[in-house]
C-alpha cells in the first residue's frame, strides 16, 4: 500500500524494538571516490576510530548480547585495527559483516585480506551497482569493474557463495540516478545469470538499496535541479507497512568518534538521537536493550520506506 502523505506531513514516529546490531563506521578513508557515496569518503580522508574506542566494541557486544557487528567506512579494512576487531568479535561468537568495496582486496598491502575474511567466517557485503562494466565504472570509478570481478572470483575460490559453504557473499545494487530500485528478486535472477555466464561468478543474495538524498548525492542532484523532484518521488512512494522493518528499529550506528546515532544516514547528517545513550561507552550501562527508545527521524527517512523499502540489508518487502 502506498501512502497519500500530504507534502507537509512529517515522517511518522519510529521506536526501537530491541537492539541486535552494532554498526560501526571505522573511518572515512577509502581507496575509491564513488559518486553516490553518502559519507564523502576518499583516499584523502584522515578520520579513523581511535584504538581505545575499538577496544570498547567487544565489551559492548558482550554486554548487550548483540548478534551482529556491521563494519563500514570508508573502506573499513583500511583501519589498522580492523583484523584485531574482527577476531575479537568472532571469538565472542558474533556475526561480522564487512561492507567491502571489492577493490580493496587487490590494494597493495591487502592481498591476503580475502583469505583473512574467509578464515574468520566474515559475511562480505559488496557494492556492484550493475553486472556490466560501463555503469560500474561510471558510478564507482574507472577500472573498478574489472577489479571488482577479480575480487569476486577470489572470494568464490575461497569458498564464498559455494554450495555447502557457510561463507556468505552478498552484492548491493543501487540505482544510478534519482529513482527507486526495481524489485529485488527478479533483479537478483538477472544478476545471477549475467555474472555466471560472463564470469562464472556466484553470490548469495542481491540487496537493493535506495539512494539517500544526502551528502555527495544530494549535492549532485541539487546541481542538476533534481533534488526536490527526487525527494517528492520518495515521499509519494512511502509505504507505512515498511515502518515495521526499518533498520533503525534493531540497529545502532557508531561514528568514528564513538558518537551514537540511530543509523548511518543520521550519522552523516549529524542527527543525534533525541534521548538515550550518546557515546559508545554509554552502551556499557544500558540495561534494557534500548527497547522503545524513540528514533530521530526526518525527511530523508522516506528513502527507507519508499516503494519496496530499503535498509543495509536490502529491500524490506
Ligand atoms: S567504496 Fe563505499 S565508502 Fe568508498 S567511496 Fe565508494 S561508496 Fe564511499
Ligand atoms: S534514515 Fe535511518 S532513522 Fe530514518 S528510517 Fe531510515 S534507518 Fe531509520
Amino acid at each position: 500500500m502506498t501512502s497519500t502523505l500530504p507534502e507537509t506531513l512529517p515522517f511518522p514516529s519510529v521506536h526501537r524494538t530491541r537492539l541486535t546490531t552494532l554498526q560501526v563506521n571505522l573511518g572515512y578513508r577509502c581507496n575509491q571516490t564513488c559518486s553516490h557515496c553518502h559519507v564523502n569518503a576518499g583516499p584523502w580522508r584522515k578520520e579513523m576510530m581511535a584504538r581505545e574506542l575499538i577496544e570498547l566494541i567487544p565489551e559492548v557486544l558482550a554486554r548487550l548480547d548483540l548478534h551482529c557487528l556491521d563494519l563500514t567506512g570508508g573502506a573499513p579494512e583500511l583501519h589498522p585495527q580492523f583484523r584485531e576487531l574482527v577476531s575479537a568479535a568472532r571469538d565472542l561468537g558474533v556475526n561480522v559483516i564487512d561492507r567491502c568495496n571489492l577493490t580493496i582486496l587487490s590494494e597493495p598491502g591487502h592481498e591476503d585480506l580475502a583469505e583473512f575474511l574467509a578464515a574468520m567466517g566474515v559475511r562480505v557485503v559488496a557494492s556492484l551497482p550493475c553486472y556490466e562494466q560501463e555503469r560500474v565504472d561510471l558510478q564507482r570509478g574507472q577500472g573498478v569493474y574489472e577489479r571488482s570481478i577479480a575480487g569476486l572470483k577470489k572470494l568464490n575460490r575461497l569458498g564464498y557463495a559455494q554450495p555447502g559453504s557457510p561463507l556468505q557473499l552478498d552484492l548491493v545494487y543501487n540505482p544510478s540516478g534519482p529513482s527507486l530500485p526495481p524489485a529485488q528478486e527478479p533483479l537478483e535472477v538477472q544478476y545471477r545469470e549475467a555474472l555466471a555466464s560472463s564470469h562464472g561468478i556466484a553470490f548469495s543474495h542481491l540487496l537493493t538499496i535506495t539512494n539517500m538524498p544526502i551528502q555527495r548525492f544530494a549535492r549532485d542532484l541539487q546541481h542538476q535541479g533534481q533534488l526536490e523532484p527526487y525527494q517528492r518521488v520518495l515521499r509519494e512512494a512511502h509505504r507505512p507497512d515498511n515502518l515495521n522493518a526499518v533498520m533503525c528499529r534493531s540497529l545502532i550506528s557508531v561514528s568514528w568518534t564513538g558518537a551514537l546515532y540511530d543509523c548511518d544516514f543520521n550519522q552523516q547528517l549529524n542527527l543525534a538521537s533525541g534521548s538515550g545513550p550518546r557515546q559508545l561507552a554509554d552502551l556499557l550501562r544500558v540495561v534494557d536493550g534500548l527497547i522503545d527508545q524513540p528514533i530521530a527521524v526526518a525527511d530523508h527517512c522516506f528513502g527507507c520506506t519508499a516503494g519496496n523499502g530499503s535498509s543495509c540489508g536490502g529491500s524490506l518487502s
